[in-house]
């Protein structure tokens, strides 16, 4: 396989060459069906086991009871948006948002649509380079819930530890990084996101809810808007994304084989390093966006002294077999995405071509 790239991509983005593998092989004839899973009936008992079996293992790697469901949608984190709102903010009530990047305005806009909503922290005066410390979140009187972006996907931040509202449901999009690392997924009511940059392909949304939430749905929303009808269904109320969920039941494999979600962090750790490392080293070539106590695991932005010489080192880059490293049109520069799925080969790569690169043009 000498002719894949260190895929860079922020989503959807790379996957795990094993599942990639293991899916080819199993294309044409999954188990002795004689048919693809692709083929298979979402109601048979060969899908219901990837999707059952997958339903376990994101429980399991999130170390959850039974007091939360896994559920399997479609509409991707931006349906969520929406979905949100429309199952937890009541009429008479308000939710909180916390701002800290492109895609918790776009959370909170699509809130305002349905409700009351109230900001209740917000990054945004200094273009979203750091998440909020906790001792600046000002909660409305009694929020519906409060809704977080863990890892911010465009702007490179990621919050290191969660607030704790006690009662009050905290919601939170963890689109990209959700399975990078430990975390008290006990604290949350509601955990949603899109399966393209951690979890496997996009077309698949997965939501993590606190069963006890469920009470609270209104009557008066069509079904597959209503998160407790799909709970109740197991998300087989219509037919799911029967594909992307078996690809995420082998991603949830190889998350497993690899040391579950401390092997994760452990492995996603070293590879951060090894790039935030080249950019303190050159603090004068290379300007990181994110402040230090706020980098992401996940997405590392920068930017090189003028834009002649980020569209040089996105080329140059990309003859190197390193590819999808130009950065979001709102920040600018480049964004190294490095997910699960990325090897510390990559990283090493993407190091060791960054360390040439200013020492060559700085
Ligand atoms: C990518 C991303 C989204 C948007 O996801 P879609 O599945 O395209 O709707 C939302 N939130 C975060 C944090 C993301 O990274």
């Amino acid at each position: 396989m000498t002719d894949r790239v260190f895929n860079f991509n922020p989503g959807p983005a790379a996957l795990p060459l094993p599942v990639l593998e293991k899916a080819q092989q199993e294309l044409l004839n999954y188990k002795g069906t004689g048919m693809s899973i692709m083929e298979t009936s979402h109601r048979s008992k060969v899908f219901e086991e990837v999707i059952f079996e997958a339903e376990d293992m994101i429980k399991d790697l999130l170390g959850l009871d039974d007091q939360y469901q896994v559920l399997f949608m479609q509409g991707g984190a931006s349906m969520q948006f929406g979905m949100v709102p429309l199952n937890f903010l009541p009429k008479d009530g308000v939710a909180d948002y916390i701002l800290t990047g492109s895609f918790a305005e776009k959370a909170h806009k699509e809130a305002m649509i349905v409700g009351k909503t109230h900001v209740a922290a917000s990054s945004k005066d200094t273009n979203y380079d750091r998440v909020v410390a906790e001792n600046e979140i000002q909660l409305s009187d009694s929020p519906a819930y409060v809704h977080i972006t863990s890892n911010n996907t465009i702007y490179g931040t990621q919050w290191k530890t969660f607030p704790d509202f006690g009662e009050i449901p905290l919601v939170a999009d963890m689109s990209s990084d959700i399975l990078s690392y430990p975390f008290d997924a006990g604290k949350f009511a509601l955990i949603y996101t899109g399966a393209q940059k951690n979890m496997g392909p996009a077309g698949v949304t997965i939501v993590i809810i606190r069963k006890d939430i469920l009470e609270r749905v209104p009557s008066h929303l069509p079904s597959l808007l209503r998160y407790d009808v799909i709970a109740e269904k197991r998300s087989l109320y219509n037919t799911p994304p029967c594909f992307n969920i078996y690809i995420v039941n082998l991603v949830l494999h190889w998350i497993k084989e690899n040391g579950g979600l401390e092997g994760m962090r452990r492995h996603n750790e070293e590879k951060a390093a090894l790039i935030y490392k080249v950019l303190d080293r050159h603090e004068g070539f290379y300007k990181g966006h994110a402040q230090k106590d706020s980098r992401s695991l996940m997405n590392i932005t920068f930017k090189l002294p003028d834009e002649e010489l980020d569209k040089k080192f996105v080329e140059e880059a990309a003859k190197k077999g390193l590819v999808g490293l130009k950065g979001h049109r709102s920040v600018g520069g480049m964004r190294a995405s490095i997910y699960n799925s990325m090897s510390k080969e990559g990283c090493e790569a993407l190091a060791e071509f960054m360390e040439e690169f200013a020492k060559k043009q700085g």
